[in-house]
């Protein structure tokens, strides 16, 4: 292994050789979930004509104090273009919500405020109550045309579609879902249905990477296993390279007999950037790429392997979408010490307590991957002389996925 370097610094390298994700163009309604990489303008004015905000008459101002009861001259219902009331004091529409105000009316008064005398004349039962402008929803009041709606490189939810949708767009500019696959490593892992010999274990990163890649609406395409074979790894990983835009390996990467990783993806002629963080869990944690992949290598052990991928792996395939992700706002205060080195970073996984409140659950081992399960996620303990941080110190919360 190489000098270890600092988390930062192994983040900064990350983010500095990402490889480039084009933009396609994608139908709308196959849109949910990606990164949009154009702005969404309005094309017209929001809402585009004087809309009627209820049911109802619309009838003009002027006329309220002057006539005792109004006669509906026209029918506007939503969808139909603009119409006159007729310039007879007391004329009205009955109008709809949705529905283009006259232009010659100025005010909606609601169903429920008035009444119909039998001969189908309408009268306010609180005229002095209706001003000009009531219920109206006037033109480009929202917006303007031509107004930033959507930035480039937000993540496509259900709010952003509507936008699209109302602007227009049939089709938008989105990053190609990159291609990512989840390759363990380990003569010792065997298949979750299996049952394991004595000195066997099941297999579960893969899974455990490729459920929290899903909640951060990344896709991995395949889990592979890979023996601990130097032969095999350099076959499959040479295929693999090509046909993927990330590789997440964990195990086969430290400093054992058979960890073959790292020296398999030098000979395939991938670049290194670091192989080893001054971090815990997850010291040797590496990352390599060339033009068009990019390969991270975490420890085989469960809560190493976890750690990283939240740290490293998931905010740098999300900024090479085109999306960063908002780094949490969400700070924490420790209910008691923490643990802490002098030489290195210590990432302490934490259950939430009441008022952000934070209880540290300092593992016992990282392939103790039950001691996690109380905890919501986990906060970053830089290296501090005193090798401890007091109850009450505050640390940004990352939550697991
Ligand atoms: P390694 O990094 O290959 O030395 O593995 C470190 C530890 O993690 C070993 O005890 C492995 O058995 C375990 N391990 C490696 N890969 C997995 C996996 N996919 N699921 C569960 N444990 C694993
Ligand atoms: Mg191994």
């Amino acid at each position: 292994m190489q000098p270890l370097i600092r988390p930062t610094e192994a983040r900064q390298r990350i983010d500095a050789h990402l490889p480039a994700i084009p933009t396609i163009t994608c139908p709308l309604d196959k849109c949910a979930g990606r990164v949009l990489r154009e702005a969404i303008t309005a094309d017209r004015p929001l809402p585009p004509f004087n809309r009627a905000m209820m049911d109802g008459y619309a009838l003009r101002s002027a006329d309220i104090g002057s006539v005792e009861a109004f006669t509906v001259t026209v029918q506007a219902p939503a969808g139909t273009a603009a119409q006159t009331i007729g310039a007879q004091p007391g004329n009205c529409a009955e109008i709809m919500t949705g529905a283009v105000v006259p232009c010659d009316a100025d005010c909606v008064v609601p169903y429920e405020v008035t009444d119909k005398d039998p001969d189908g004349r309408i009268r306010l039962r609180t005229p002095s109550e209706h001003r000009a402008g009531n219920c109206i929803h006037y033109l480009g009041s929202d917006h303007a045309a031509g107004t930033v709606l959507l930035p480039a490189n937000v993540r496509l939810g259900r709010r952003e579609l509507a936008i699209a949708a109302t602007c227009g767009h049939a089709e938008l500019q989105v990053t190609k879902i990159p291609a990512v696959s989840i390759i363990s490593t380990g003569d010792e892992l065997v298949d979750v249905a299996a049952t394991p010999a004595a000195h066997q274990i099941r297999r579960s990163n893969d899974l455990s990477i490729e459920t929290a890649l899903t909640n951060a609406q990344l896709h991995a395409k395949e889990r592979i296993h890979l023996p601990d074979d130097a032969a095999i790894s350099k076959q499959r990983l040479a295929l693999l390279i090509q046909a993927n835009t990330f590789l997440i390996i964990s195990g086969g990467i430290s400093m054992g007999q058979k960890d073959y990783i790292p020296g398999t993806l030098d000979e395939l002629g991938l670049r290194n950037h670091f192989h080893g963080v001054k971090q815990k869990p997850g010291k040797p944690f590496g990352f390599w790429s060339n033009d068009h992949c990019a390969v991270f290598t975490l420890p085989g052990n469960p809560l190493s392997a976890l750690t990283a991928l939240h740290h490293y792996v998931i905010p740098a395939i999300q900024t090479a979408m085109g999306a960063p992700a908002a780094r949490s706002m969400h700070r924490v205060q420790l209910t008691e010490p923490a643990k802490a080195r002098d030489d290195i970073t210590v990432f302490m996984p934490i259950q939430l307590m009441e008022n952000n409140q934070a209880r540290p659950h300092p593992a016992q081992n990282s392939g103790d991957q039950a001691s996690i399960l109380a905890t919501d996620g986990y906060i970053e303990l830089p290296p501090t002389p005193q090798q401890v941080y007091p109850a009450g110190s505050a640390f940004q919360f990352h939550p697991w996925l």
